[in-house]
């Protein structure tokens, strides 16, 4: 077994994810001595370097816990308030680093690159002295005479405070592949229900063909008999549903059997719409009827439309002049039977974890004294736009503010 130095605290830290690697940053901050990081893969921060499609969406302007879903929304507020934006921001600039928002509130590296965000992490790691040990996968963890012993498949190490960053289940090729949820239950905590967020949906397919690889600005409404969430954003066809950014969004919200209302022209009144369409059918009524909305919305969302409604590609514009409310409907209220989402394989966050209600409000086990959760692992999950590693970069400087003052 190897122990880490004797004259002071020992604290080892379980994955090198965002949230692993603030806390030891600012436990080595606060002048601790004897951190261990352990990572399973050969560096650190791999899914952090993918983020915000390989930019690095690490914040936003609109923080707030309004953001964010969990069995304790407000306990998660309290301690994103503690460690927010402006402090993680503080906190990066002095590691070397710039950011920039993007004028819609999601702030990002100045480099545009989520890479330089790990690397200026993991060179201050180095130069603080803290213990890094890639390539090192935690097996179990346990608690045995007021220390705790963590096995991984290299060696066994003691520690006084253990925190379990291991991440969730989502994009498991990344490293966080569920273990987290294990390594809580091994010390008797509960996992709340599981399931993907920010994921592609899977819709019926017919009303969608040929829109494959179209991507529209829509206003999009999710309903369940009522409307149950509503945003406005990219919508990308693809051979099993959807995704882009409002799909994203809306996928935290969404249940099998929800439908989703797609609103292709958000920026023209219905009635509006009508009349263009009556117009049209009129002075180009020996058009087919493809173009009556020619110009109006892509033209393969136009081909989709009429097809939905039954309209004949042999007919005329004109004879389309007395369905112009219909087809006006259709283009502001389309709408798709979600049939699932793409799961955990492509989901970028889990939605659900260790229960806040078992942590403190430093995040401590109140089963085991000693023992921390951050990030991922717990049961806070963020919209899409920068929560997410907000989440992860608060939790993990709330353990180590903890942890540091003991
Ligand atoms: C493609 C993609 C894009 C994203 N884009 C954004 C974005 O732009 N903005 C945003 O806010 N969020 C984004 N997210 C979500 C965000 O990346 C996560 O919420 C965040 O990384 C969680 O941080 P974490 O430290 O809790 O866990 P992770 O980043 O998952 O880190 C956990 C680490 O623990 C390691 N580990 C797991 N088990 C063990 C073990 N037993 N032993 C040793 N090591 C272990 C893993 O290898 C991993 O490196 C994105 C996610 C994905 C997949």
């Amino acid at each position: 077994m190897i122990c880490m130095e004797t004259d002071s605290k020992k604290i080892a830290v379980i994955g090198g994810g965002p949230a692993g690697m603030l806390a030891c940053l600012l436990l080595a901050d606060a002048g601790c001595k004897n951190i261990l990081l352990l990572e399973r893969n050969d560096r650190l921060g791999r899914k952090l370097s993918a983020t915000g499609n390989g930019q690095g969406n690490i914040t936003n302007e609109d923080m707030g816990a309004h953001r964010y879903f969990s069995s304790d929304r407000e306990k998660a507020g309290r301690i994103l308030a503690a460690f927010g934006k402006r402090e993680l921001i503080e906190y990066l600039v002095s590691l070397g680093g710039l950011f920039v928002s993007d004028g819609e509130g999601r702030v990002y590296p100045a480099s545009r690159q989520a890479a330089s965000v790990t690397d200026i992490m993991r060179f201050a790691l180095a130069s603080r002295g803290v213990c890094v040990h890639t390539g090192e996968f935690v097996r179990g963890a346990q608690k045995r005479e007021g220390k705790f012993r963590v096995f991984t498949d290299k060696a066994e190490y003691c520690a006084d405070y253990l925190i379990v960053a291991a991440g969730g289940k989502a994009s498991p090729h990344f490293g966080s592949d569920g273990n987290g949820y294990a390594l809580a239950r091994s010390f008797g905590h509960t996992v709340t229900a599981l399931s993907p967020a920010l994921v592609q949906l899977r819709t019926d397919r017919e009303n969608i063909k040929g829109l494959k690889g179209i991507r529209a600005d829509c206003a999009l409404r999710l309903l369940r008999g009522e409307e149950i969430f509503a945003c406005r954003g990219d919508v990308i066809f693809t051979d099993y549903g959807v995704s882009g950014n409002a799909v994203f969004r809306a996928s935290s919200f969404a249940r099998e059997n929800d439908v989703l209302s797609l609103d292709f022209l958000p920026d023209c009144e219905e009635d509006k719409l009508v009349c263009v369409l009556k117009d049209k059918a009129e002075n180009c009524g020996a058009l087919l009827s493809e173009n009556l909305l020619r110009c109006i919305v892509h033209s393969a969302v136009a081909g989709c439309v009429l097809r939905s409604l039954g309209v004949s590609p042999s007919a005329t514009c004109a004879s389309l002049r007395g369905r112009a409310d219909s087809i006006a409907r259709r283009v502001k209220d389309f709408r798709l039977h979600i049939t699932g989402s793409m799961g955990f394989e492509n989901a970028q966050v889990t939605k659900g974890g260790v229960p806040l209600g078992e942590v403190d409000e430093y995040l401590m086990s109140v089963k085991v004294p000693g023992l921390f959760f951050a990030g991922e692992v717990l049961d806070v999950d963020g919209e899409c736009g920068g929560y997410n590693l907000q989440w992860a970069f608060s939790s993990g400087a709330r353990c180590a503010k903890r942890i540091a003052s003991l």
